[in-house]
């Protein structure tokens, strides 16, 4: 059956892979709400920006109105819930935009939700029945896990470091508990570092490839040693919709690529990508870029997921392994100058409004 998903953030990293996948590979309708904040992009959506089943609206998560008014025009049967304040480095500078959006934000959406979900129990109750909030969240709401054993389940108890993550776990608590309280039919997914194409470059991956494509330090933070459990992001895109579609109510999916690596291993592997598919003009080799700086306050050492409730419940395995996901995008950020030039030198703000509207 053909549905209508409402996907907030679908302009950022992670909510446009989830956007692509749903016009390209399903028969699925999509309205994008997304601020567009410095993270929104609209050239990340733009191969499906002309499809008829797609619609983008501008709008705030926190403005009530203009939630109320997207789910009235557009009667959703799933939201999958994106957008966030999403950078761990930005919410120690700056922890307001996190609680506003993250905390404020989820929780405008959930009574929006609740209130369109209300009028579907009378007006359509099967459709009520089938509706569905999806509520996307991240492995760093369950801290940091000490020495190299051990793996994030979904009991394991919250107990995040950064405002960000705080932010985050916040929101999952809310979520769970529209559910508990109110009946709304949600589910929560928690999931590892992801990378991938159009990924924004302040974040570690694409930070370190254009860095060194321009002969810059590859700065990395302490000894490298941390630990993160790396996911392709189209690998993400299709365990969302996955559980979105055929996940149980209430419940609460981790999950994870099985990628653990260590900063320095991540930095050093793409310098050898990058030394084999783009070697530097001059002597040298792309390693001889990499400097150490002082590590970020509260730094989590290690992050490792266990994935094996989606697995065994619905089937969802990662395509991609981390050497073939890392090589894809290596790859991507070489062939899409465009897109990652008109990041770095802002053009990409100044045609919001010129595509998709
Ligand atoms: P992102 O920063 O790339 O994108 C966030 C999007 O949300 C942007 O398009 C931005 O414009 C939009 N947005 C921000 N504030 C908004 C608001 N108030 N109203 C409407 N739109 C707003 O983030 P991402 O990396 O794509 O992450 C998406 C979600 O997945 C987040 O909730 C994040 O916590 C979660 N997550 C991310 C990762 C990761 O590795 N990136 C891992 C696990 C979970």
């Amino acid at each position: 059956m053909v549905k209508t998903f409402l996907v907030t953030g679908g302009a950022g990293f992670i909510g446009s892979a989830v956007v692509r996948e749903l016009i390209q590979h399903t028969s699925h309708r999509v309205v994008n709400v997304d601020k567009l904040t410095y993270a929104g992009n609209l050239e990340s959506v733009a191969p499906v920006a002309d499809d008829a089943r797609y619609r983008f609206i501008q709008a705030d998560i926190c403005d009530a109105p203009a939630m109320a008014a997207a789910f009235a025009e557009h009667q959703p049967d799933v939201v999958m819930h994106l957008a966030a304040e999403s950078h761990v480095d930005r919410s120690i500078d700056g922890p307001a935009a996190f609680v506003e959006t993250n905390l404020v934000g989820t929780y405008v959406l959930l009574e929006a939700a609740r209130a369109y979900w209300r009028g579907l129990l009378e007006a359509d109750p099967e459709r009520a029945r089938d509706f569905r909030f999806h509520h996307i969240s991240t492995d760093e709401v369950y801290g940091d896990l000490e020495g190299p054993e051990g793996l994030f389940t979904e009991s394991t108890p919250y107990a995040p470091s950064s405002p960000y993550s705080a932010s985050k776990a916040g929101s999952d608590h809310l979520v769970r508990a529209w559910q508990r309280t109110y009946g709304l039919p949600t589910l929560v997914t928690n999931c590892s570092n992801n990378y991938g194409p159009y990924h924004f470059p302040e974040k570690l991956i694409p930070l370190m490839i254009l860095n060194a494509l321009a002969g810059k330090p590859l700065p990395v933070y302490g000894d490298g040693g941390q630990i993160r459990d790396w996911l392709y992001v189209e690998d993400h895109a299709r365990a969302l919709i996955q559980v979105a579609t055929g996940g149980a109510v209430g419940e609460t999916y981790n999950i994870g690529g099985h990628n653990e690596k260590t900063n320095l291993e991540v930095v050093e592997t793409l310098c050898d990508l990058l030394q084999e598919l783009r070697p530097p003009a001059a002597d040298g080799h792309y390693r001889d870029l990499i400097t150490f700086v002082q590590d970020r306050p509260g730094h989590d050492r290690r992050y490792a997921i266990d994935a094996g409730k989606i697995e065994r419940e619905l089937g969802w395995v990662p395509r991609e392994t981390f050497e073939s996901g890392l090589r894809k995008t290596v790859a991507w950020y070489l062939q899409n100058q465009d897109w990652w030039q008109r990041v770095l030198d802002g053009s990409y703000q100044g045609e919001r409004l010129g595509v998709g509207v």
